[in-house]
């Protein structure tokens, strides 16, 4: 049987939400249609040859605006994917309460087949198209990165967006995920593994949640599998390991899977990683070079982080893992996530889990419209008033505050605590609305329906109220 696609795929889940709903069908339609998409084809010289590349925008909802959604560099890159995508980005705004419309930009390239300077060539002019026709814009589209791209990148277009508009006094918040020097905001890189392990945090607060997917007690010890150890999957990891005492028994990547039971070191494999292009070498692994077959590995959760279609019909059913935390866009297919649902697996959503890139990117944007970094008022402030509260303290009882509770006390926080602490409530919050959704509707059995019937509710309401 055929394998239902992406585009077919994300309709069907929409629709099985829409009718938990009742929403008429003509509203419904409205809503997952995509508004606009824009294909370009760019010449580049380079090499003593003109290259021709082919793109895409897609617009999906302009609810609220501007609208938001990565920059994708991949050889996969199609109109039906970007449409897709930016229809993610729609619902996954509403999800975590981030007030934008839903885009995704793509350029159908290989970026490891190009050098620094080419693709710095390439990203400009395809910025600069997309600046000329607003689909780049503080007020209307504000792009990020996403797999293929990443800080660099945004460099170049802010900068490329600033020489094309140098009146625009919001010039740098053209798009998100920039560095630090150029209008970036702590904690951006991070940010979308972050919001992964956050809301796995939030799912093991919840007893009789965790038990559906037969989890006990909290993360440490959960035995974990990462597919992809790019920017999302490598912080995921990484924080999950460190923090949360979970074991990394497994890392698949493009060229394999390292496999070791008592637990891999996620810095040392990433370093590895990056060192020599792969993991096939790694010495403190089993390395398999069929990678995509350790996805049916025993484990606790799976998170698949790389990239879209990776647990389809072909072997959803030796799937394994009772928890799938979709930390990738699109990872499981329709038929899949059907196949899945069946065998009691549970499917922590995309549309959710990965929702903590675009929260921080949120962060930045308002920290670049406001001109002011976050904290710059009252940190200092903050630290008066905790000295103060010590002072008093220690004077009523006569004793000391341990210097170590005393700093703790009096530390104003920082840019990277703001944004940290503001990602945590984004992700708990969501996931108690999709929890709410779950309890209270009998017919809702699965966390992606809910998630969804959370996002249509949002997007409905923000209709009503302008009157559409
Ligand atoms: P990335 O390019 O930084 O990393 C992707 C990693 O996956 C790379 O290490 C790559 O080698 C590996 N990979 C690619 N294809 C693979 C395959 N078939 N099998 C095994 N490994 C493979 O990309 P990223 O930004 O980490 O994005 C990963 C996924 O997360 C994408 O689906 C993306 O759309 C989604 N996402 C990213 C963000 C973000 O903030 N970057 C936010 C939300 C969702």
């Amino acid at each position: 049987m055929k394998e239902t696609s992406f585009l077919e795929g994300l309709a069907k889940m929409f629709d099985r939400a829409a009718v938990v709903l009742g929403i008429p069908a003509g509203l419904a339609q409205q809503i997952k249609t995509c508004n606009a998409v824009y294909q370009i084809t760019i010449p580049v010289e380079f090499r003593g040859d003109y290259h021709i590349f082919k793109g895409w925008c897609a617009v999906h909802h302009e609810h609220r605006l501007p609208t938001k959604g990565g920059i994708r560099f991949s050889p996969t890159v199609s109109q039906e994917s970007i449409e897709g995508l930016a229809a993610l980005m729609t619902y996954k705004c509403a999800i975590v309460n981030v007030p934008y419309g839903g885009s995704k930009c793509g350029l159908q390239i290989n970026p490891h087949e190009f050098n620094e300077a080419e693709l710095e060539r390439i990203t400009r002019r395809f910025a600069k198209e997309l600046i000329k026709k607003n689909f780049i814009s503080p007020s209307e589209n504000v792009p990020a990165p996403d797999m293929g791209t990443s800080q660099r990148e945004m460099a170049w277009i802010a900068d490329t967006y600033r020489t094309l508009r140098p009146g625009d006094i919001n010039a740098i918040a053209c798009v998100t995920g920039k560095p630090r020097a150029q209008g970036g905001i702590a904690g951006r890189e991070e940010a979308t593994g972050r919001g992964v392990q956050y809301a796995l945090r939030e799912f093991f607060r919840h007893p009789d949640d965790a038990s559906k997917a037969h989890q006990h007690g909290d993360l440490t010890g959960k035995r974990v599998i990462v597919q992809g150890l790019g920017k999302v999957g490598y912080h995921a990891a990484k924080y999950l390991q460190e923090e949360d005492d979970c074991r990394i028994i497994a890392v698949i990547e493009r060229d394999g899977a390292l496999v070791n039971e008592k637990g891999l070191a996620v810095e040392e494999v990433k370093k590895y990683l990056l060192e020599t292009g792969g993991i096939a070498g790694y010495p403190n692994g089993h390395y398999t070079v069929d990678g995509k077959t350790v996805l049916e590995h025993d484990c606790d959760i799976l998170i698949p982080a790389a990239a879209s279609d990776q647990i389809t019909r072909d072997n959803a059913s030796r799937i394994k893992a009772p928890l799938i935390a979709e930390a990738a866009n699109a990872p499981v297919s329709f038929d899949a996530d059907e196949i899945l649902k069946k065998s009691g697996k549970v499917i922590l959503p995309d549309i959710y889990l990965n929702a903590g890139g675009v929260t921080v990117s949120y962060f930045e944007w308002i920290k670049n419209i406001s001109h002011i970094r976050f904290g710059r008022m009252d940190r200092r402030l903050d630290e008066k008033r905790g000295s103060e509260i010590i002072n008093a303290i220690e004077k009523t009882v006569g004793k000391q505050v341990p210097e170590e509770i005393r700093d703790r006390i009096i530390l104003g926080a920082e840019e990277i605590d703001l944004v940290r602490s503001g990602l945590d409530d984004t992700m708990r919050l969501a996931y108690q609305e999709i929890r709410d959704v779950l309890l209270l509707r009998k017919n809702v059995q699965d966390y992606r329906t809910a998630a969804y019937v959370v996002a249509i509710q949002k997007i409905l309401a923000a209709h009503k109220e302008v009157g559409l």
